[in-house]
């Protein structure tokens, strides 16, 4: 790897390996292991890989998962009453539902289903709520693994001028949040920046650090970056490569050669950011075990 390449796969193993001393110690005075309960519905494979990805890793730190698959007919009211049971089930600790949902079910109507103390990808609006004034929460697991890179890296973001480009409520504006709120990684003068941005390149461009979370490949050109800048890279986008096993092959929202050339630090994909996403969950659902956000309850 270059030597400005954020190698997001062995920082997301530290990580691992901490919530996995951690599930031990726990344990080890007498505690369950920490349970997380994954919910997939229909069959796109994209969303299959990553639940695997996620109850591997689960296994790999001493959590123990299940995963349920519904079919992509189910109705609201049926996974309401699904996400009821898991709610009232105390082995259960986190609950993990994959976006995207087929399109009938609504994911802000169904997230706020979720107990907002089994939220472990922090998308209740309790959580987000609790994170927009500055209140121990489940933080979404993408943008606080991003902050948890920049821990390991040493980029401070204080005073410094941010760029998010997307605003979904699972990446682009916790992010924006978190960048412009939290002390330690934040701090930022912060812009969010989306689909009805008049000329993306005016904004980007003066960007010290840039996190893009679009879904659109090449979005991002080096012509469009300052030099030395930090480029957070979320896209994951399924490219066709006739010379790939798959015939496909993975790229983010920037074209990473032209950008590289300028950044001082930039996350590939895959290997960047994907990696950090899982091990926050991860932690968020020892969190969630341990009653760390919601002691009183
Ligand atoms: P999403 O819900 O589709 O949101 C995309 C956001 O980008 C929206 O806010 C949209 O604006 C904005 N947008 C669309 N076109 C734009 C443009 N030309 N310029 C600026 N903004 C634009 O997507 P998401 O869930 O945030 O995911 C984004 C990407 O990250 C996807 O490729 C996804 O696969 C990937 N992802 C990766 C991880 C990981 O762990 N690596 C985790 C989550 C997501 P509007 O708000 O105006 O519609």
């Amino acid at each position: 790897m270059g030597n400005n390449i954020i190698d997001g796969k062995k920082v997301a193993g530290i990580l691992r390996q901490q919530v996995k001393e951690d599930v031990q110690e726990w344990v080890s005075r007498g505690n369950r292991p920490p349970k997380l309960q994954a919910i997939l519905i229909g069959n796109d494979p994209a969303s299959k890989t990553y639940v695997n990805a996620k109850t591997r890793a689960c296994e790999e730190v001493g959590i123990e998962s299940e995963s349920v698959i519904f079919p992509d007919t189910m109705s609201i009211k049926e996974l309401k009453e699904a996400i009821g049971k898991y709610n009232s089930d105390d082995s259960i600790d986190g609950i993990l539902l994959q976006l995207p949902l087929p399109g009938h079910l609504h994911p802000s109507q169904v997230i706020e289903t979720i107990d907002h103390r089994k939220d472990v990808d922090g998308f209740h609006p309790m959580n987000v709520g609790r994170l927009t004034v500055g209140q121990p929460t489940f933080r979404s697991c993408t943008p606080a693994g991003i902050l948890e890179l920049f821990r390991y890296y040493s980029v401070m973001t204080k005073g410094k001028r941010a760029v998010v480009v997307g605003a979904s409520n699972i990446v682009g504006s916790p992010m924006a949040i978190m960048l412009s709120r939290e002390n330690e990684s934040g701090k930022a003068t912060t812009t969010l920046c989306h689909k009805y941005t008049r000329d993306l390149t005016q904004h980007t461009i003066q960007a010290d650090i840039l996190v893009v979370a679009v879904g659109s490949p090449k979005l991002i050109t080096g012509q469009m970056v300052k030099e030395g800048v930090v480029v957070i890279d979320v896209g994951i986008n399924r490219v066709a490569d006739s010379t790939a096993e798959k015939g496909y092959r993975l790229v983010g929202d920037c074209d990473f050669d032209s950008v590289a050339e300028k950044a001082s630090l930039i996350t590939p994909v895959p290997g960047g950011v994907g990696p950090m996403t899982v091990a926050m969950l991860m932690k968020n659902t020892l969190l969630a075990a341990k009653r760390s956000i919601y002691p009183q309850d």
